[in-house]
């Protein structure tokens, strides 16, 4: 399952959030697990790196 990183704006602390694909592609609402904001932007890991190559 992959996980995504997200950086709080608001509190400024890092969070992993652990989705299936297919629940991802559902947009679901990421809030921090700190302060229970919705002001989270996620961070580009390796995951995404490493599958999301050019042709
Ligand atoms: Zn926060």
């Amino acid at each position: 399952m992959p996980a995504y990183e997200y950086t709080c704006k608001d509190c400024k602390k890092e969070f992993t959030v652990f989705l299936s694909i297919s629940e991802f592609e559902k947009k679901p609402k990421i809030v921090c697990i700190h302060c229970q904001s919705d002001n989270v932007e996620r961070k580009i890991t390796s995951f995404f790196a490493k599958t999301s190559r050019k042709s």
